[in-house]
């Protein structure tokens, strides 16, 4: 046996080397430099060793490998800043070699003479399916752990090391370009009818199938290094691409509205390699890949939505020194929409729960919830039976706040009224064990206000979660003026061990996401006022790359939700806090309309009986004069979006609300699907430069009001020739302790 940092090398009696996995210290593989090199080293001494008739790849961990180690991919961005600042002509040149490393790695052991087979045991994403599909052979596990995917495209890049190439002649061009272009997850089954491995067996069958596979034959050739090789369907020249590739960038483009250079450099990466020898198409991918990896959205999205979402959920904003908290119970508060969901997620991740209402028969209705979605779960497979009853078993319904004298932390869901929240703190106070946390649930009530009510204020935190709470993956941590380092800890365990990601936000009216998602509404307020037509608005914002549009979102949340926001802000703030002419349409809407939002049927949109769709409410178009669509400029639109939410934004910043760039941007993403393309809403400002977006703002507030107007912080840094992430570097703490 041969022993590598990373890999175990070991030859059985029929000349078959098993190579297994195994990085050290780590609890899933990833491609790092030192990984790369010892595959180097193995496939030199496989070759060299003429006793070894064939090789196996597989993992000694639960999942094969993740890919490439992203940070790897962030320090080919320095290393490029660093070489273009040295020599601007070679930089590119140098940028492209390095990306080749990979390519030309997995080239080497395709061509290496002796048959390799990939033996997938579980998650094989990115740069492990690109290596396993340089292998001759692919086996993989029908475990329902196992997922095959190239990701890559969701953090602004793409399958850079001869993933286009090679699943574009292994898999039809629809289903390839499908599963690139969205970085879909497949199972192994589908992995097999798309022809991307070539058995499913059962885990324990997994290393035997793929030694017979070698001991079969296999040979060591991939097929399209044989001669007359033709891609599946023909390649490119025939009736069927014809009908294909002509409409596949129209598809992409509705789908992204070109905001993502990676997606689109997958379809010209295989519609050019397609046509060309294997190895010149490689260098084609290497090519684009190169010029994707200078893009702003590429080192955006890459810094956002790897880097600092893992840093965030491992708990890069924990105080130090307190022990990791092990939860007993949690305690949920109010059982209704939002407190049956949290008691579902906790008991999801192992967690005892009591849920308590007013009484047992709200109390069960709550835990009835967790029952449809476990019920959900199982009949799609997601969760055995068993596992489904072990959830339930967890949540116990009371009525008795004795039943939380035990309790670690307690999460409050009751009505969003002070008087109500007062006497459920008193309540709860009483019982709970000392040391213990009280959190809330509020979405409008400041956490200082509320913790007024407490007995012990430093334990008391906000804990905000979002509708649907079983799919959206963040949690904001308010923290009150009193709240104590012992609270926020206990309060970023939980949501670590809930696996959602946290942003701590300081208390402020509607925190940090609600305040930027008011902005976005708001804008289409004043859009519906100058007589923009709804679609208009709509379409506009879903291709500045947001989500749902802004109409639409309103419905979602209740656009009497908007209107008690908006009243509470006048009585609590004064008329001018508000603009008077979206109160009018507000009250319009519900007072006089009675149109509530998707809750009660009709709101901007109409919501007809299933199966028909949504549509946008005709009358709305009559509430004021109507501009021609040739008179609005669709580039504007979009950037009032974005701007304004940003602007908030940085607002929040300045006011030291959120005090971490990542949290602003990873939250603006998770939180309301802010155009992730940008990286998110500081990204989006320091992508386009602090300088360039103060005269954007200038030029705004001119024709679009006052709330456009950038802030002295905004003035101040582009005056300075400053970034969020310089001014406001999440690491300079880790630099000064170094
Ligand atoms: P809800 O009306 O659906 O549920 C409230 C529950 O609290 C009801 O089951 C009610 O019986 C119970 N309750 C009321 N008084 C109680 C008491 N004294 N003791 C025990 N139980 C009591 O409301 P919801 O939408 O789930 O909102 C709950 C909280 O979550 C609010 O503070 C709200 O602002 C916040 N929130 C809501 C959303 C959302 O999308 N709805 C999102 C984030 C936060």
């Amino acid at each position: 046996m041969t022993t590598y940092t990373n890999f175990t090398v070991e030859t059985d009696a029929d000349g078959i080397a098993l190579v297994t996995w195994d990085m050290p210290g780590k609890s899933m593989n990833v491609f790092t430099s030192e990984v790369l090199e010892e595959l180097n080293a193995i496939i030199d001494q496989t070759v060299a060793d003429s006793a070894i008739k064939g090789v196996v790849i597989t993992s000694g961990k639960s999942s094969f490998s993740g890919g490439a180690d992203l940070s790897m991919i962030k320090a080919m961005f320095t290393f490029y800043q660093d070489e273009k600042a040295k020599s601007p002509d070679t930089a590119a040149q140098k940028l492209f070699d390095l990306v080749g490393r990979m390519t030309g790695l997995f080239r080497k052991l395709e061509t290496s003479g002796k048959p390799w087979v990939s033996a997938i045991n579980g998650t094989c994403m990115g740069g492990a399916l690109e290596m396993s599909l340089a292998c001759h052979g692919r086996v993989a596990s029908n475990a329902k752990s196992v997922k095959i995917a190239l990701p890559e495209v969701k953090v602004g890049i793409f399958p850079g090391a001869g993933g286009t190439q090679r699943v574009a002649r292994l898999a039809d061009a629809q289903s390839a370009l499908q599963m690139m272009t969205t970085g879909q997850s497949l199972t192994a089954a589908r992995a097999k009818a798309m022809n991307l491995v070539h058995q499913v067996v059962e885990p324990d069958q997994l290393i035997p199938a793929a030694k017979q596979m070698i001991k079969d034959g296999l040979k060591p050739v991939a097929p399209w290094d044989e001669k007359g090789f033709k891609a599946p369907g023909g390649g490119i020249w025939t009736p069927a691409a014809a009908q294909l590739w002509p409409a596949a960038p129209a598809i992409l483009r509705r789908e992204t509205s070109g905001n993502y250079p990676g997606a689109l450099a997958i379809l010209k990466s295989v519609f050019e390699g397609l046509q060309v020898p294997f190895d010149t198409a490689l260098k084609i991918e290497q090519r684009y890949f190169t010029e994707v990896l200078q893009t702003t959205e590429a080192f955006s999205m890459i810094r956002s939505l790897f880097i600092s979402m893992q840093e965030l959920g491992k708990g890069a904003r924990r105080p130090a020194g307190i022990a990791k908290t092990e939860f007993k119970k949690v305690g949920v508060v109010g059982a209704g929409f939002m407190g049956a969901s949290i008691a579902y997620v906790t008991a999801a991740a192992g967690i005892p729960v009591t849920l308590i209402d007013r009484d047992m028969d709200a109390a069960n209705k709550g835990k009835s919830v967790s029952e449809g979605l476990v019920k959900d779960s199982v009949g799609k497979g997601r969760l055995t039976q068993d596992e489904g009853a072990a959830l339930l078993a967890r949540i116990t319904p009371s009525a008795a706040y004795g039943d939380l004298t035990d309790a670690t932390l307690v999460i409050e869901a009751v009505f969003e009224d002070r008087d109500v929240k007062k006497a459920v703190i008193e309540a709860v106070e009483a019982v709970l064990p000392e040391g213990a946390i009280f959190a809330s649930n509020t979405s409008t009530l400041p956490i200082s206000g509320l913790a007024e009510n407490s007995k012990r204020p430093v334990d008391f935190i906000g804990v905000h979660f979002f509708s649907p709470v079983e799919k959206m993956m963040l949690t904001e941590v308010i923290t009150g003026k009193q709240t104590g380092d012992k609270a926020l800890a206990v309060a970023l365990d939980y949501v670590a061990a809930i696996r959602k990601t946290p942003i701590v936000v300081n208390d402020t009216r509607g925190f940090f996401v609600n305040r930027c998602v008011f902005r976005y509404i708001h804008e289409a307020y004043d859009m519906l006022i100058e007589g923009v037509p709804p679609a208009m608005i709509e379409n506009s914002a879903k291709m500045a790359g947001m989500p749902v549009g802004p109409l639409s979102l309103n419905d979602e949340v209740a656009i009497d939700l908007s209107q008690k926001i908006l009243k509470a802000t006048v009585a609590d703030l004064g008329g001018t806090a508000v603009d008077p002419q979206h109160l009018a349409l507000i009250n319009k809407l519900v007072d006089d309309l009675d149109r509530r939002g998707r809750k009660n049927g009709k709101g901007f949109y109409d919501y007809p009986a299933k199966p028909a769709k949504k549509s946008l409410w005709p009358e709305l178009k009559t509430f004021y004069p109507q501009k021609k669509p040739d008179e609005i400029d669709v580039a504007v639109l979009k950037q009032r979006f974005l701007v304004t939410i940003a602007l908030e934004a940085a607002r929040t910043m300045e006011e030291g609300i959120v005090t971490d760039p990542r949290e602003a941007d990873v939250g603006s993403i998770l939180g309301f699907g802010f155009a992730p393309y940008t990286g998110g809403v500081l990204s989006c400002i320091d992508g386009m430069g602090v300088k360039a977006f103060v005269v954007l703002c200038e030029t705004l507030a001119t024709t679009y009001g006052a709330h456009f107007k950038p802030t002295a912080l905004l003035n101040d840094m582009a005056a300075k020739g400053e970034t969020f992430y310089g001014r406001f570097d999440p690491y300079a703490g880790a630099k000064v302790a170094a």
